[in-house]
């Protein structure tokens, strides 16, 4: 969302991009030829107590504070709870909730300008946006639901905190931030990204400690949005033969696609490595499925090998072939999981990020 510079000392310094740089990651500002960032790697935040009592939000910001914790930069953001006083300008870094500052979030952001590191910034969340902290995909905005989900925005200001800048070039958690999403099995989790994660390794290093981490999303970057946000949407199934985007039999709560039995298709998905390894050779499968949870109980259709560096989503496709046997009007999700099966320690237990999936109806 917005962003406002605001210099803390006397002079506002011609800032220049780092040339050579090879990731789509951009700065949140540059400064003296450097980039702005924390002086150590860790900074420290206060919620407000009012907006993020115990409970459901607290536990949802909290939630996008560990995963910025768990990816493989130094990087990390310490929280603590019930500020009782929080205002911009204060000296401290803090997040509440408010309204009428003209955008959905907003990250003010202030550093010194001779060290060209941060020295205070502060997140606020609109109080009148229609914000959920479920995971449920279905309540929310990109699959089909009436509200927004709480944590794509929250790791996109915590994205601003890490000293991360809008970026339009690629998939990434600082474009449009509700449309980078991970969802399978009817859950939707926020994530930092490929892109996001490569940054803040280029800002602080990469950390010792950090997992492996792989991600399969169904949305890819179609554009670039005003403020120079990523735009973001579904990604698609084409027809093997003539390389046309299938038709669609429904574009609603979620896209599915019209298929022949015995058609050959090509799956799109965003393959993402976003751990501590580039690159990282990983085992994956396609698979169909009677439901939209793509697991290994699935029908296998395809094993195959992704080799990611760890700089920008990957999104490729996969042949296949829709089997003969399926009955007109049947009903089917084709997806894929990587790091199937599991060769890696991934920072996530539950590996919700490791599979998605596409919508077919066969003619
Ligand atoms: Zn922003």
């Amino acid at each position: 969302m917005r962003l406002n510079r605001i210099f803390y000392l006397f002079a506002v310094l011609a800032g220049f991009f780092v040339s050579g740089q090879s990731f789509a990651w951009v700065p949140i500002a540059t400064c003296n030829g450097q980039n702005v960032k924390w002086s150590s790697s860790n900074a420290s935040m206060s919620a407000s107590g009012v907006g993020f009592p115990v409970g459901d939000w607290r536990n949802a910001l909290s939630e996008t504070v560990s995963k910025w914790y768990n990816q493989p930069s130094n990087f990390s953001i310490s929280m603590s709870w019930d500020d009782a006083s929080v205002g911009l300008g204060n000296g401290q870094n803090e997040v509440w909730w408010s309204s009428n500052f003209g955008a959905p979030a907003i990250t003010n952001f202030w550093y010194n300008t001779q060290t060209c590191t941060f020295t205070e910034a502060d997140v606020r969340f609109d109080n009148t946006v229609a914000y959920h902290f479920t995971h449920t995909a279905s309540s929310l905005w990109p699959y089909g639901g009436g509200s927004r989900p709480f944590q794509t925005t929250a790791m996109h200001e915590l994205g601003h905190v890490a000293g991360l800048g809008h970026e339009g070039d690629v998939y990434n958690i600082m474009g449009e931030d509700w449309t980078h999403i991970h969802a399978n099995c009817g859950l939707a989790y926020a994530y930092p990204g490929e892109d996001a994660v490569s940054g803040v390794v280029a800002l602080y290093g990469a950390w010792a400690g950090a997992l492996e981490e792989l991600g399969v999303a169904n949305w890819r970057r179609t554009g670039v949005l005003g403020g120079g946000y990523s735009d973001h949407s579904r990604t698609r199934l084409f027809d093997a033969a003539t390389g046309a985007e299938l038709p669609l039999w429904s574009s609603f709560p979620e896209p599915v696609y019209r298929v022949n039995a015995g058609q050959s298709v090509r799956l799109e998905l965003t393959y993402e490595n976003m751990g501590k390894t580039t690159p990282l050779l990983a085992d994956a499968r396609v698979y169909l499925s009677t439901n939209n949870c793509i697991t290994s109980l699935d029908t296998v259709m395809e094993n195959f090998w992704v080799s990611q560096s760890r700089d920008v989503p990957f999104l490729t496709t996969r042949t296949i072939t829709i089997p003969t046997t399926l009955a007109s009007g049947s009903l089917r999700w084709l997806g894929a999981s990587i790091d199937d099966p599991a060769a890696h320690s991934e920072s996530y237990d539950n590996d919700y990020e490791n599979a998605s999936y596409i919508g077919i109806r066969v003619n």
